[in-house]
């Protein structure tokens, strides 16, 4: 390490695209910094820690959105545009004070404050716990989403629950991952607010009467649990146009007579500690990624946000300008034209069974009628085609907890396949394939079928996905789709990232160099960076790029030593794979080429050997038992290869311990080389992958998920691509998939396993591996013995590449210049056109809270939140 990195502080003040401090702006925020340390956090500066400087800087930040969310909700509500709703699981927003003085473009003006105050900013930042309500990708979609549809305008909602516990911390004990609970709200929450006046209660159990006999007229649902949903909003800005928009969040609470009621047993004090029992349901996020659980607590969550969802979503059409206009109720028809429901996964499925219930039941809406709008307004994403990963509920579960629902399943299933068999008079085994009830084994419900059959628009998340979904899992649907006339009923819509987090917020000297060379748009129009492509040949601009990798390596080698004491060299290349830790996605593959650099180093010490860091990090579902394996192998790797002093520098291997968004943000800009290496078909879009490219990391990967598409603009080239395609694969297993063969026949391979089940790398449990290597030897599920030779000569193209810093770094731009697709502007844009029927309108700018209003915004003050 020569030089002492500058910090980001500094880096921040250079540019204006994140606001501009002003005299006045900055003397504000101190005066409103200084007034929450005193009146909100009660403390002065003799003893205030560091968490108290956090919370007081998080609070006067706070101040600046409140007058914009209430401005921004009063224009929707006079507006009265089309509601666009988002249903997640999960959202992983990570940190927000950051985040939020960015899209308001004060972190400038608050940089300077803190700086006057004699405060780092950097270090009050470090003090905020992520928002970790979700489990990786699809968690984070959804929150890349929020900020994507706040800077187009959308009048947009997310729809969650508030888990008192996120996903777990992960703590590396002997190499071995421990789960720690993540106690997020312990210090409290400064970003979200309950709005106990929108509580919602939610019914559970009971039992169903029928007027006739009749399953599709008006039931009555009765002798029901209940439960109340308290909402928590949380505000989420637009980058630059003030707008905020609202994720609301729930959590469950006891009616206060909770066990008190009918049947008092006169035990009062126990009553009310049973109260825990209801409100257990929002107590912790399930931990699994791609993995279906067939819990009960599961399934009471995903009714519990759907039915308050759904509730709320019906009071505020009917609360609007246009839903009052009709006291009749036949304005019900119009509900599609102002209200769009997204399914994130079929997570949020019963939504669908869930609006039936209340049109039909509540509403008394004939069946075919309610099912139309229904179809009209829901639409479903898929994000797997791993068969363990799909929802199947079984039908005794449903049948207890939601007994209406079950019966409404049931309808829709009868009365979708009425026309089937007239339709395929020849395929007799299609209904069965269709069917929304699994008969075979234990009776489910298959909850991606039930989510097709509700919506207008199903979409696969990057290209090669959607063509396996139309092409394979549900091509059955497809032709019945065909049959019926609905042309674009199965879509496409590639993952995208915020480049606000991805590039503006985690990598600020990056950010100020393409501003300096191309503008300062770009954050709201990343197709412009094609525009850095005349500068691929310009000598300064490619060293200040290669520079400014190296600062940020340098601050991470940093962050690494002080976290986990181990010593990186920064002018190693930083070979990065994070991510969940699922087999799929093969980090054991990784794992496996570490192994052979490790033995070339061994066997011919002296020859020239590319230095490298390779670091991994990422989460195992806790009960994922092979997952958790190869944490272990990993780390067992890396202590023997940290302390083989033959080795040296020239070979690191770091785990990069508790990987989650804010660590994605430090780690992910330091990235030399980005390891997106799934099995071709498994990995549906990946967005880690487009991270990695905007920040100027290469990409070594298969032809899987949206590597494609990041190849594709690139026209094949600066990407290191290997391994068999969809095709192959499928053909391997048409064929009849011999992994021992490739274990016989590529030496290095060999060497590798037989030393990881010998016991080389865990001398003292020499056995623990023995049994992971023969099962892989004999199944090999993912194939990754059949990618190994290609993968590995890939990777000596990566060290050959990384040799000529000036290349590498030209094909670096080439990757940051051609990453303008996967912003998730554009993927938001092409949802609210193609899927929601809205425009996005990207130059809307609602006044600032300082600005004047028109005149009929002003006269009637918020009447909706
Ligand atoms: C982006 C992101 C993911 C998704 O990464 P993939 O490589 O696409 O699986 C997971 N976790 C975190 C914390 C992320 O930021």
């Amino acid at each position: 390490m020569t030089s002492k990195p500058v910090t980001d502080q500094e880096k921040r003040k250079q540019i204006s695209v994140r606001g501009i401090a002003s005299l006045e702006g900055v003397a504000d925020i101190k005066k409103s910094f200084n007034r929450h340390l005193h009146f909100t956090l009660v403390k002065d500066r003799n003893v205030a820690t560091p968490r108290d400087y956090y919370f007081a800087l998080a609070n006067t930040v706070r101040d600046q959105l409140v007058g914009r969310w209430i401005r921004t909700q009063q224009y929707y509500y006079e507006k009265d545009p089309k509601r666009v709703y988002y249903l997640s699981l999960g959202f992983y927003m990570g940190r927000a004070l950051q985040n939020t003085m960015l899209n308001l473009g004060i972190q400038s003006s608050c940089d300077e404050a803190m700086y006057q105050i004699g405060l780092g900013i950097e270090e009050l930042e470090e003090m905020e716990e992520d928002a970790g309500l979700g489990n990786g990708g699809l968690g984070r979609l959804a929150a890349c989403f929020l900020d994507s549809m706040a800077t187009l305008g959308l009048a947009a909602y997310g729809y969650g629950i508030r888990y008192e516990y996120g996903i777990f911390n992960q703590k590396i004990r002997e190499g071995w991952q421990v789960e720690e609970a993540d106690d997020w709200l312990r210090y409290g929450n400064a970003w979200d607010k309950a709005r106990p006046e929108y509580m919602i209660p939610v019914h559970f159990y009971g039992r169903v009467d029928h007027e006739d006999g009749d399953w599709s007229k008006p039931s009555k649902w009765s002798d029901t649990n209940v439960v109340f949903a308290m909402p928590y909003d949380t505000p989420t800005p637009g980058y630059g146009n003030n707008t905020v928009n609202t994720l609301r969040l729930y959590t469950a609470k006891s009616p206060n007579s909770f066990n008190l009621g009918v049947f008092n047993t006169g035990d009062y004090i126990q009553a009310v500690c049973d109260r825990n029992l209801a409100e257990n349901i929002s107590r912790v996020l399930y931990p699994n990624d791609n993995f279906f659980e067939g819990k009960e607590l599961r399934l009471k969550q995903e009714y519990f946000v759907v039915c308050a969802t759904v509730q709320d979503i019906i009071r505020r059409f009917k609360s609007s300008i246009f839903g009052c206009r009709d006291p009749v109720r036949t304005s019900l028809d119009a509900f599609p034209d102002k209200v769009a429901i997204q399914l994130n996964d079929t997570h949020p499925a019963l939504a669908i069974p869930e609006l039936m219930r209340l049109f039909v039941d509540v509403e008394k809406m004939p069946w075919e009628r309610a099912w139309n709008i229904v179809r009209k307004t829901c639409a479903y994403t898929n994000h797997t085609v791993l068969p363990e990963a799909l929802e199947r509920w079984p039908v005794h579960l449903l049948e207890r907890m939601l007994p209406r629902h079950l019966e409404i399943i049931y309808i829709i299933t009868q009365s979708t396949w009425k026309m089937c068999p007239k339709m395929f008079p020849d395929d007799p085994d299609r209904l069965r394939r269709m069917s929304l009830v699994e008969e075979e084994g234990e009776k489910r419900i298959n909850m991606a079928h039930l989510c097709i059959v509700g919506s207008h628009v199903v979409n696969g998340v990057a290209a090669i996905h959607s063509e396996i979904i139309r092409t394979s899992v549900f091509k059955d649907f497809v032709e019945l789709a065909e049959k019926m006339g609905e042309k674009n009923k199965f879509q496409n819509k590639t993952n995208g990232i915020t480049p606000r987090r991805w590039l503006l917020l985690c990598n600020p000297g990056l950010a100020d160099l393409i501003a300096e060379k191309i503008g300062e748009d770009w954050p709201k129009n990343l197709d412009q960076l094609r525009e850095l492509e005349s500068f691929k040949d310009d000598a300064a601009f490619i060293r200040r790029v290669s520079q400014i990798k190296q600062e940020n390596k340098m601050k991470l080698a940093q962050f690494i030593n002080k976290q986990w004491g181990v010593k990186v060299d920064p002018s190693s290349m930083f070979d990065v794979q994070v991510k969940r830790i699922h087999e799929y996605k093969r980090q054991l593959m990784n794992a496996l080429h570490i192994v052979v650099m490790y033995n070339r180093i061994k066997t011919d010490p002296n020859k020239d050997f590319v230095p490298r860091t390779v670091m991994v990090g990422g989460k195992a579902a806790p009960g994922y038992h092979t997952a958790k394996m190869i944490i272990k192998l990993i780390n067992n790797i890396a202590h023997v290869v940290n302390n083989d002093p033959i080795v040296g520098d020239r070979l690191k291997v770091v785990y990069l311990e508790n990987y989650r968004v804010s660590l994605a943000e430090k780690v992910i800009p330091a990235a030399d080389l980005s390891e997106q290496i799934s099995t071709a078909g498994t990995e549906a879009s990946g967005t880690g992958n487009m991270k990695f490219m905007l920040n100027g990391a290469l990409t070594i990967g298969t032809l899987d998920g949206a590597n494609v598409e990041m190849a594709e603009e690139m026209n094949g080239e600066n990407i290191f691509i290997f391994g068999l395609k969809v095709d192959e694969v499928e053909q391997l297993d048409k064929d009849g998939y011999n992994a021992r063969s490739f274990y016989e026949n590529v030496p290095e391979l060999r060497t590798a396993l037989d030393q990881i089940s010998s016991g080389y790398f865990n001398p003292n449990e020499p056995d623990q591996f023995a049994h992971f290597v023969e099962n892989l030897i004999k199944f090999d599920r993912f194939k990754l013995l059949a990618d190994f030779q290609s993968y590995v000569e890939c990777q000596d193209k990566v060290s050959a590449a990384y040799k000529d810093t000036y290349k590498w770094t030209q094909m670096c731009i080439a990757n940051i210049a051609a990453s303008g697709k996967f912003s998730s502007d554009r993927t938001i844009a092409e949802y609210a056109r193609q899927i929601w029927g809205v425009e996005p309108q990207p130059n809307l700018k609602i006044p600032a809270p300082n600005e004047p209003l028109e005149r009929a915004e002003n006269t009637e003050g918020y009447k909706d939140f």
